[in-house]
């Protein structure tokens, strides 16, 4: 390809709205424009890099026996009411009315249609196992598209769905996507990490998610040294708590106007925050329910919803029901004398002699013990896991770090072949019900986590097997100079004849605005043909990562870049 004849939509300023470098490189690189919130369109140079993405993913997906179809974006009301999600999904579901009033929605997901699809063409345990993916476009109306392509409305996902005859076979084509989902994020060069995941409230059995590391990552990732953990904070399990010493202190009421955070309780009655008791209020079946934890934890929202009696997912009482249950706004509730079901974090049950809030406002009460000044309570572990805890496989302690996302695999058992009837007969003529599976992978948040990753101050810098282009071919001052053109153009016929991608920059501009240029936008190799060069017979090769230049012979250009090219292919 030619740069003139590219739409090289690259831009110097950054995007006033872009809070992160993906972002911020995805536009200035001219990969993608923004159409409305959540949506984008993709250039030509954006979607070459997705198009090379989703060879790599057809290519694991085809070499683990899955077959590929392609559903339609739009689906029928029916399917979903038969499953029960059209009452459940909640406002990310995109839903929309035909002439004819009749109701369908825009997939965010195709477990329905698939299902639907095998319930009608499976009949025999003989056409088992069987894998179905596609690479389509999703839509969820997310609350807060955000990031770009990270956190869009509009994306592309593969999905894949797996079915059989039992729960052995369901395992083992769980496995096999687990294997071909790691050797597809290794080939796109990004470093990820396998973690448990929250399997949920549908009942599935195994789960986990592959996560790239990144700051900017929306998801907490808990991990130890040794590499032989790695989870979700969501459901990583904080450690068992030390014991509880004796009771030294009376309990007393402490005036407490304006003192509203546990740092100002703390400050004001000097006690540490391990000893200030927080009260949270959430929404339960009958009634809110209190949960308390140390001032210096956070509450685990998972853990919260997997309570008895508490709703799913987990929301904060309004402060009016908080007032109605405890007497106090939220700031100054406690366990003393609560008449609402409590829940105490086996940490928070752990302390003697602390603060919490009075039930009164402005008030707190201090040197309050378990047994005696409240009930013994019920516990549970509600804590979010923190730095330096004890691994859960007792091997190390716990470092966390954020992930992005880019990929999820779950065994999800029957809940949709048993709503939905997907039924096929065994090998003694039994009707038995489907065992599913579903595999996702953010294409296109792919493209976004591996900026993240991978970038510097002049902008992008592709790994190889996503590179739009493999190398830029780049001429200085052309124009003026029909050696260096017209050696260009052989080179540049000599290494699209060797079958690499390259990029020549056939434009009359300045070398310094040409290169900056192709800093931006990534390319991986670099060929720069001058004049003085050119007088040695030589060009001069660089690598976009942080490499010396390397002089060498013209003849030689075409060997030595592509004796440098990555292109894993996935074999062995
Ligand atoms: P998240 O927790 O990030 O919202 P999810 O758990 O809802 O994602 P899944 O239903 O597991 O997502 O979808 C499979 C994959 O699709 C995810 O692993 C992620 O890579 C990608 N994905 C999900 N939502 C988006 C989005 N709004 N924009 C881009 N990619 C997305
Ligand atoms: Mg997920």
């Amino acid at each position: 390809m030619r740069t003139s004849r590219l739409l090289l939509a690259t831009e110097r300023e950054d995007p006033s709205d872009a809070e992160i470098v993906s972002h911020r490189l995805m536009i200035r690189a001219g990969l993608v424009r923004r159409l409305a919130a959540g949506l984008y369109t993709w250039l030509p140079l954006g979607l070459r890099v997705l198009r090379k993405i989703e060879d790599i993913v057809r290519d694991e997906m085809d070499r683990a026996g899955a077959q590929e179809v392609l559903m339609p974006a739009v689906q029928p009301a029916e399917l979903w009411m038969e499953s029960g999600r059209w009452d459940h999904f909640g406002p990310e579901l995109l839903r929309l009315r035909d002439r004819h009033e009749r109701d369908f929605c825009v997939g965010p997901t195709h477990e329905e249609v698939i299902t639907d699809i095998v319930r009608r063409e499976v009949r025999s345990y003989r056409q088992l196992p069987l894998n179905l993916y596609q690479i389509q476009t999703k839509f969820r109306d997310e609350v807060r598209p955000r990031f770009g392509v990270m956190r869009a409305r509009e994306f592309i996902m593969k999905d894949a769905y797996s079915f059989d005859l039992d729960e052995a076979g369901s395992r083992r084509s769980y496995e096999a996507m687990r294997d071909a989902y790691r050797r597809i994020f290794a080939r796109t060069g990004l470093d990820f990490r396998v973690v448990e995941a929250d399997s949920g409230a549908i009942g599935g059995s195994r789960s986990e998610e592959f996560h790239v590391l990144a700051e900017s990552g929306e998801d907490d990732i808990a991990f130890n040294d040794a590499g032989t953990y790695a989870a979700n904070l969501e459901l990583t399990p904080a450690p068992p708590p030390p014991s509880r010493g004796p009771a030294a202190e009376t309990m007393r009421e402490v005036s407490t106007p304006d003192v509203r955070t546990i740092s100002e309780v703390s400050r004001r009655l000097g006690v540490p925050p391990e000893r200030c008791l927080k009260t949270l209020f959430v929404e339960g079946d009958a009634g809110p329910v209190a949960l308390v934890l140390r001032g210096d934890h956070d509450l685990n929202l998972v853990k919260a919803s997997r309570l008895d009696g508490v709703r799913a997912p987990v929301a904060l009482a309004s402060p009016d029901a908080v007032r109605e249950a405890a007497g106090a706004g939220p700031g100054a509730v406690g366990p003393v004398g609560l008449g609402v079901p409590v829940v105490v974090d086996r940490w928070a049950a752990a302390a003697r002699d602390f603060v919490c809030g009075a039930n009164r406002d402005d008030a707190h009460l201090a040197g309050v013990n378990w047994g005696r000044d409240a009930p013994e309570p019920a516990t549970a572990d509600l804590r979010n896991a923190i730095e330096g805890d004890p691994s859960p496989d007792g091997r190390g302690a716990i470092s966390i770090r954020r992930g992005i996302e880019v990929g999820h695999v779950f065994q999800l058992g029957r809940k949709y072949s048993e709503s939905m009837h997907a039924v096929c007969l065994d090998e003694s003529g039994r009707a038995r019900t489907l065992e599913m599976g579903c595999y996702g992978i953010g294409v296109s948040r792919i493209a976004a986590a591996a900026i993240e990753q991978s970038h510097d101050e002049n902008g992008i810098v592709w790994p190889d097997a996503i590179a739009p282009f493999e190398v830029a071919l780049l001429p200085v001052n052309a124009h003026r100079s029909g050696r260096v053109r017209d050696r260009s153009e052989a080179l540049y016929e000599a290494l699209r004849a060797a079958g690499i991608e390259v990029l020549l920059d056939d434009r009359a501009i300045r070398p310094g605005v040409m290169f900056s240029e192709m800093d931006l936008i990534g390319i991986p190799h670099r060929l720069v043909l001058g004049e003085r060069r050119l007088d040695e017979g030589a060009i001069e090769y660089r690598r976009r990562r942080g490499g010396e230049t390397e002089i060498v012979p013209l003849e030689e250009a075409v060997a030595h870049v592509a004796a440098r090219l990555d292109r894993r292919s996935g074999e062995g």
